[in-house]
């Protein structure tokens, strides 16, 4: 290993306690701490910080690290100085005496690295405070935000390029977990960025767990879900409008689970309080429109619920993105419905925008239908939308159950035709539920009214349930076989494409649908459920708990978010190798030296009460 890596590495035991650098960071850092510039990216949780933290403790002078939000600029000057590096943030929530005791510190050369919001940076003074400073490296995090088109536009970062021309022997590295080539493309000029090395890596997220089911009763079988495999855990839970944000946060409440709303509609009071407790306490599940999320920072969330379907696989892979970043086993857990599908749909149809949008909004939302429809890897779909190739991953609910295919080709036909009688008994179209009554032979007093009890398709379809039927219909919709018309009273009509399976030219394969809406596998069942893939039983499982509650304590004192003090992953290999000395306690991953000196006695005294108080009933038990 060469000089600069023996010393990122070493820098990284130290101060984060962690043994090794992961995928690409340390060729990153060598680039950088050798005072190169760099665009990174990486996905969320692959641990981006660190690539631009490590230089900047390496170099001489003062690392700045530019970042749109103020929540997230606190929480990681928080982490830092957890960890024993002299953080600042210089952005509006200061006061005048804070700003001044800042502005001192980075003169006097107290200040390892500084976080700065856009707005600020580009100021004269802010300017001028740099110029007296040795400056180690700019870091431009989320850089994406200074693209034009893409979702998170912040216009103060068009300015930032400033520094490449009044600090051009600074090496500047920008980071983004967004990929794809035209906002890379846009970064690189905007930023004048143009002789950085690009780093980009796989954008599969190992951890996550992908699993969609049909919708049934969603909130029942949400529950279900939090109840059997996320009891205790930090989660997001997706709706699509406010309206059900806040009867899904009601729910869930009332049923004993810590839930609380957020979205646009609330006080921005409430909104500010909802976000601190949840980023703060162990056990919040948010229920949330999509408009949160961006920059949450929290490395602790354990699933990701989507009770609606989102726009895109883009928007579906930046929202479940935001669980595991800490890389412990998290779920992205989505179900949905015929009732989606026609949302979406209406919604592209109906917006005001032009042709090419709508054409390619439409392309985007069939994409994640495939998504959603396939019977091969979750994970395979995604990464090939993101142009990455790779085998089926083992951890999807397809892999880890095969779903059956079933030639659905007469079914298809039957609904086809029931659809065309009736529609030409009538002279105009029915929705779902009537033709469903039809195919499967019930006599409603509806059905009777329109004299379909009298067509020829009338009872063909009773091998199915009415729940298949759905699936089906569902299924065909997503595939462009049938339309929805909204306009009409959601009354179903044949696409010019249908006519291909009508005549028998077309053989249809489809995912089998379930008799019932899949329940939730039973928390013992067969093969463990997610959240039980990595427990800890018995003592361990207890010292856990006690760390946990000593951890929050600290937090509370400290006043800062619990995972800035340790990690579960950390606490976790405290309770499994429950050490008894120093020295043990320094071999976990997460314990630097700052952090072993404020804590290690504290810690070992817990380990060691909880032990002498769990052995001897052990050793009752194996008498
Ligand atoms: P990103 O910004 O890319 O989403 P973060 O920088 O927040 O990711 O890192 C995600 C998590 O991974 C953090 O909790 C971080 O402490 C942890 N992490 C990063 N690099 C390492 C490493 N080399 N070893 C162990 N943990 C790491
Ligand atoms: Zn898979």
């Amino acid at each position: 290993m060469n000089e600069v890596l023996n010393r990122a590495t070493q820098v990284l035991r130290e101060v984060w306690g962690y043994s090794a650098f992961r995928g690409p960071q340390a060729e990153i850092i060598e680039h950088v701490a050798n005072g190169a510039d760099a665009l990174v990216l990486l996905p969320t949780g692959a641990g981006k910080s660190l690539c631009f933290q490590v230089p900047a403790l390496m170099r001489d002078g003062m690392g700045v690290v530019v970042s749109p939000l103020i929540a997230l600029m606190q929480d990681q000057v928080a982490a830092l100085r957890e960890a024993g590096v002299r953080a600042e943030v210089l952005n509006s929530s200061l006061t005048w005496p804070e700003q001044q005791r800042v502005d001192k510190a980075v003169r006097a050369g107290e200040v390892d690295i500084l976080y700065v919001a856009p707005e600020r940076l580009v100021t004269d003074r802010c300017l001028e405070l740099l110029d007296a400073s040795t400056i180690a490296l700019f870091a431009i995090d989320e850089a994406h935000c200074v693209s034009q088109w893409g979702h998170d536009f912040r216009p103060e970062y068009l300015r930032l390029s400033v520094l490449a021309d009044r600090y051009p022997q600074v090496p500047r590295i920008a980071l983004t977990a967004t990929a794809d080539s035209v906002t890379r493309k846009e970064i690189l000029t905007r930023l004048k960025l143009g002789s950085a090395r690009v780093f980009i890596s796989s954008f599969d997220r190992p951890n996550i767990r992908y699993r969609i089911a049909e919708r049934d009763n969603a909130r029942q079988q949400l529950l279900r879900f939090i109840r059997e495999e996320h009891a205790g855990h930090s989660g997001i839970v997706y709706c699509f409008t406010r309206k059900s944000v806040d009867e899904t946060a009601a729910f869930l409440k009332a049923s004993g689970i810590n839930a609380l709303p957020y979205h646009a509609d609330k006080e921005h009071g409430t909104r500010g309080e909802h976000l601190g407790r949840f980023i703060r306490d162990d056990a919040v599940v948010m229920v949330a429109t999509i408009a949160f999320g961006m920059g949450i920072d929290k490395p602790d969330v354990r699933f990701v619920a989507h009770l609606d379907l989102p726009k895109s696989i883009e928007a579906y892979y930046q929202e479940t993105g935001r669980a595991g970043r800490d890389g412990l086993p998290a779920d992205a857990w989505m179900i949905y419905g015929l009732a989606d599908v026609v949302q979406q749909r209406r919604l592209i149809d109906q917006s005001l925008s032009g042709e090419e949008h709508k054409r390619v909004s439409g392309a985007k939302l069939d994409a994640l239908l495939g998504l959603c429809e396939t019977v091969d890897c979750r994970r395979v779909r995604l990464l090939d939308y993101f142009g990455e190739s790779s085998g089926a991953c083992g951890n999807c609910d397809n892999c880890l159950k095969a779903p059956d295919e079933w030639d659905a080709t007469e079914a298809a036909r039957k609904l086809m035709s029931c659809i065309y009688r009736c529609e030409q008994a009538s002279g105009f179209g029915f929705g779902a539920m009537q033709i469903i009554d039809v195919l499967t032979g019930q006599r409603t007093a509806k059905v009777e009214q329109y004299g379909h009890d009298r067509v020829s398709t009338f009872g063909i379809g009773k091998e199915l349930s009415a729940l298949q039927w759905r699936a089906v219909i569902r299924q065909l919709v997503a595939l462009r076989l049938l339309r929805v018309d909204y306009d009409r009273f959601n009354i179903l009509k044949l696409t010019p494409d249908a006519r291909e399976v009508l005549s028998g030219r077309r053989v249809l394969k489809l995912r089998r649908p379930s008799e019932k809406a899949p329940r939730q596998r039973k928390a013992r069942g067969e093969e463990a459920p997610s959240a039980a893939r990595d427990v800890l039983t018995g003592e361990s499982a207890e010292v856990f708990q006690a760390l946990r509650e000593w951890r929050k304590g600290v937090a509370k004192e400290h006043g800062v978010p619990a995972y800035t003090v340790f990690h579960d992953a950390t606490l976790q290999d405290i309770a499994r190798s429950l050490p008894s000395s120093i020295d043990g306690l320094r071999g976990i991953s997460g314990v630097g030296a700052t952090k072993l000196e404020r804590y290690g006695d504290p810690i070992l005294r817990l380990v060691r009460e909880r032990a002498q108080r769990e052995n001897p009933r052990e050793l009752a038990d194996s008498a």
